[in-house]
């Protein structure tokens, strides 16, 4: 067990190899994919101890193909639902219908689960692996030399690390510390989630995303009987109510066969920044997940890439560990241009979205068009399970 309190500095002293700071999807994927090979990181949260509540709720097909040898793949498709199919429609007229199922994957859907449930299931492997989250524990400062980094916690105790891995968050104390920028800017609409129970026109298995000059709204289905809304709005409610989800779908949604919302389980609001860290690295720190980048939840791409970030850093780490300190230069300058990809994809699905009336016919003319393409569906499917990534 760690002990944080009383610590003799002397630049050759180290706590740990690798201090990963914050244990959302993307600092847990890293310390789990660190323990199996090998490496004992130290992981730890502000918070007392992991938020409880449904967030991204979309895991890629290549998500889980880099979770299955780090064994948490199964466990996770056990507790989520499988969706084979994505439509992009206008109301009732489907305009592009992607199918998974035939995507050359051991995971040919898009598996939906809330983030809390990936997060414990990512937990409960690193426990397996002999690892742990020290709660509550915030940074507050952090200082680097030739050899390592210090870090000082809100108790004032200090930690040394040969690598400090910010997996803090979009508000990244890690990244800020270390200087690095974080270049961007914001979208002026908010995003209204709600995890609501159905009746109606929605079908099990298939992935909606509604496009409408209002603005768009997805409809995915979640376990338990429940379907997750998420609607571009100007702005949002802090707790949306099932009467405010139901206008949203009667004025976005399906037409002739309503969905009726019964009861919102779980909703929340969030406003979304398109921004990406100018670098991943400065010396002896590494930045991963919505630490490094941060996009619109269109094609559900966040915590996908924040996932891939933190099992393609746990290799480089294992170089840099081994003295090839230039491995954490290529992780960055091959996740960096992915961040860069999905902010693009997620923005262009936004803007195609919400195209002012007087387009709308000839992008939905444009867009039926391109789907009868093999080629454009397949390269859509690609891209939105990840596939792409490989
Ligand atoms: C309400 C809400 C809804 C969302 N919905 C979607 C969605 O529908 N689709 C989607 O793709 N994405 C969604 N997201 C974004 C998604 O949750 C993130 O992309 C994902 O959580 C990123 O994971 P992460 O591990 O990189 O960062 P985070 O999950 O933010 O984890 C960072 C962790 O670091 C800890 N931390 C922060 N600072 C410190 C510090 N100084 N010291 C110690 N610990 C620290 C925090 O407590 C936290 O546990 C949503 C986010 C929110 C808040």
């Amino acid at each position: 067990m760690l002990q944080t309190s009383v610590i003799s500095f002397s630049a050759g002293h180290f706590d740990t190899d690798v201090l990963v700071v914050g244990a959302g999807p993307t600092g847990l994927a890293l310390a789990v994919a660190l323990a199996s090979r090998g490496v004992r990181a130290t992981v730890i949260d502000r918070l007392a101890e992991g938020a409880n509540s449904s967030r991204a709720a979309v895991v890629h097909a290549r998500t889980l193909e880099v979770l299955e040898p780090l064994g948490v793949a199964a466990q996770l498709v056990e507790r989520g639902v499988q969706a084979q199919r994505f439509t992009i429609r206008d109301r009732d007229r489907v305009l592009v219908p992607i199918a998974f199922d035939r995507l050359p994957t051991d995971y040919p859907y898009t598996l939906m689960v809330s983030q809390a449930v990936t997060e414990q299931v990512l937990l409960e492997r690193l426990v397996d692996l002999g690892g742990q989250v020290l709660r509550p524990r915030q940074l507050v400062d952090l200082a680097q030399d030739a050899l390592g980094a210090t870090v000082t916690l809100d108790d004032g105790s200090r930690l040394r690390a040969r690598y400090v891995v910010g997996a803090d968050g979009m508000h990244s104390t890690v990244r800020e510390r270390a200087a690095i920028a974080f270049s961007g800017g914001s979208y002026g609409e908010s995003f209204v989630l709600a995890d609501v129970r159905l009746s109606g026109a929605v079908p099990d298995a298939e992935v909606i995303l509604y496009f409408s000059p209002a603005g768009m709204v997805v409809v995915a289905p979640l376990p338990g009987g429940v379907h997750r809304i998420v609607a571009t709005v100007a702005d949002a409610p802090e707790q949306p109510s099932a009467a405010y989800v139901q206008a949203l779908l009667d004025a976005r949604g399906p037409e002739h066969e309503r969905a009726t919302v019964h009861e919102v389980v779980w909703g929340s609001r969030f406003r979304v920044h398109h921004r990406i860290a100018d670098s991943y690295r400065a010396g002896r720190v590494v930045l991963a997940g919505d630490a490094a980048h941060v996009h619109s939840p269109a094609g559900g791409q966040g915590m996908n890439a924040g996932i891939l970030d933190a099992v393609r850093l746990s290799r480089a780490l294992v170089k840099a560990l081994a003295g090839d300190v230039s491995a954490l230069d290529s992780y960055g300058s091959e996740r960096r241009p992915v961040a860069q990809q999905v902010v693009a994809l997620a923005d262009r699905l936004t803007r195609l979205a919400t195209v002012r009336p007087a387009l709308r016919a000839l992008r939905n003319l444009v867009l039926s068009a391109l789907s009868m393409l093999p080629v454009f569906r397949r390269n859509l499917a690609w891209r939105l399970s990840g596939l792409v990534y490989r």
